[in-house]
């Protein structure tokens, strides 16, 4: 079959930490891995200390042409449009192995691209996007619809029935923070779902996307089912939201360009659409927390992955009475991170994504200096080559200040008081967004925390925790974070039609 083929690419072979990796850095269209169409080349670099890695294919319009029409053709008339659904799923559990089995590359890839420290990606970026392959490989047997009663007359003569069909062409986009896991979190649904995929990562970090490419085609997954392309926002990614055979479109990213999106998908062909984007989520922390608990978790809701993580916890809120010492152990603990070389074991914090992030970042900090708010901890990029910035803390926030307001994308705690007397004007507080993502509640009255669950209003609300995703829980936004979940059943109906069948006998 299609996987005997020999897979030849231009690629890069790098030794990193004693490790051998190595991967495309081509387009991969129908099965192939091929140079863009205009010649043109993304430059990629390694956060850690500036250097250039690599200069990969960039995409353009007419790659996107090439890569959509290899896609309906497989939609339509290709292998997978012919094996069976139990097949599909067998092809997605083959391409899980081989990702565990090229786990420690695919980590080390990440980390040189993203900045993401080594020891966390093996286990979040690759090793919940293998685990989210796995989980999804198992629902492609296990798709089905209903039969409805819908005369209720005697005697009835009608039987209706509800299939579930996969859309078609399918585009997905999405942004840096965890490269690997955003495409799995969005491409394994879809496929699972039988449909076929054009898919763009983010300008800076494409390479464990293609190294993906690399692995979907060794697992045998035919021809112009999975087409990966790196380019530009504006040129490929438009490219996508404006193509007319595109049926849905996936994305994950910022809110302005998700209204963007929204806007083209419905002036083209009305295309189907979900949306994963920003958010300013509130942390609610009770003086009846567990405090080690709270430290630990807000440290976590805030620095996880050197804070570009869409659930971050934007705004935390702690009641009055144990701010002071909240604050006194979240700095004592942020003075011991450790900065440094992503790659190396001991390291928690590696470099922000790339330079454009970390001077907003510093941006970020002197606005909220300007603004009044107290600079306790951090502000500022760290005295070494590469991008990093310091695990940041600010107190004395109020909710009128752009750092209440708006996402940093980065490790900055933003802390402000409350006091529970009035619990009605924290739950105001903490709804006063137009971000809807996620939030969280630290308290031993679970009382208390099953009514601020009812009341908050965002699509995630973690009590006693923070940060725990599960692949077979839905995940999404509500308001102007965006709508369509990703992951558990329900990610599987973004990528699925459902068709109605009446018949009268
Ligand atoms: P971004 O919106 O700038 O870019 C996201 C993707 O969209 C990239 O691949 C980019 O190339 C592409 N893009 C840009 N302009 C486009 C256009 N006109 N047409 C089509 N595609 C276009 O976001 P980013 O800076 O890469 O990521 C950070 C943002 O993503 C943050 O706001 C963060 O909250 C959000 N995010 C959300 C989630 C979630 O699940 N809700 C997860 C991760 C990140």
């Amino acid at each position: 079959g299609s996987n005997k083929k020999e897979i030849v690419y231009e690629g890069v072979e790098l030794e990193v930490n004693k490790m051998k990796v190595k991967f495309p850095t081509q387009l991969f269209i129908n099965g192939e891995f091929v140079n863009a169409d205009s010649g043109k080349t993304l430059t990629i670099v390694n956060p850690s200390d500036e250097s250039e890695i690599c200069k990969v294919q960039c995409a353009s319009a007419a790659d996107v042409d090439r890569a959509v029409l290899a896609a309906k053709k497989a939609f339509e008339e290709g292998e997978w449009s012919k094996i069976s659904a139990r097949e599909r799923g067998q092809l997605l559990f083959k391409l899980a192995d081989l990702m565990e089995q090229h786990k420690e590359e695919l980590a080390t890839i990440e980390s040189i691209d993203s900045g993401a420290v080594y020891t966390l990606a093996l286990k979040t970026h690759i090793g919940m996007s293998i685990e989210t392959w796995r989980y999804f490989a198992g629902w492609c047997d296990k798709i089905q619809g209903s039969t409805i009663p819908v005369n209720h007359a005697r005697p009835n003569r009608n039987l209706t029935l509800t299939k579930r069909e996969p859309i078609g062409v399918c585009a997905l986009i999405t942004p840096w923070n965890y490269p690997l896991m955003m495409l799995s979190w969005k491409m394994a649904a879809c496929l699972a779902a039988g449909n076929t995929v054009v898919m763009k990562p983010a300008a800076v970090c494409p390479l464990t996307a293609l190294k993906f490419a690399e692995l979907a085609a060794r697992a045998g997954i035919p021809a112009g089912v999975v087409n990966i392309l790196p380019g530009s926002g504006p040129g490929a990614g438009q490219a996508l939201a404006d193509h007319p055979a595109i049926r849905k479109l996936g994305f994950t990213g910022s809110t302005p360009i998700g209204q963007t999106i929204m806007k083209s998908c419905a002036a083209s062909n009305m295309k189907k659409v979900s949306l994963e984007l920003g958010g300013k989520s509130p942390l609610i922390i009770f003086e009846d927390c567990d405090l080690d608990k709270a430290v630990r978790n807000g440290m976590g809701s805030v620095f996880f992955n050197k804070g570009e993580n869409c659930i971050a916890a934007g705004r935390l809120f702690v009641e009055e009475r144990i701010h002071d010492e909240f604050l006194r152990r979240v700095v004592e603990e942020t003075k011991k991170i450790s900065i440094g070389d992503p790659l190396h074991r001991g390291t928690s914090h590696g470099p922000q994504n790339h330079k454009a992030h970390m001077d907003k970042l510093i941006e970020y900090c002197e606005c909220g200096v300007k603004e009044g708010a107290k600079l306790v901890y951090g502000g500022k990029r760290v005295d070494r080559k590469g991008y990093f910035f310091m695990p940041t803390i600010f107190t004395d926030v109020t909710d009128d200040m752009y750092i209440a307001k708006e996402e940093s994308f980065g490790p900055i705690m933003i802390i402000s008081k409350f006091s529970s007397k009035n619990l009605d004007d924290v739950v105001r507080r903490a709804n006063n967004t137009e971000y809807g993502l996620a939030s969280g509640v630290f308290t031993r009255d679970i009382s208390r925390a099953l009514q601020l669950s009812e009341r908050i209003d965002a699509g995630t609300v973690f009590i006693n925790t923070y940060n725990k995703t599960d692949v077979a829980a839905p995940f999404g936004g509500f308001k102007q974070s965006g709508f369509g979940k990703d992951l558990g059943q329900e990610a599987l109906n973004e990528y699925l039609k459902t068709k109605c069948v009446t018949i009268e006998y």
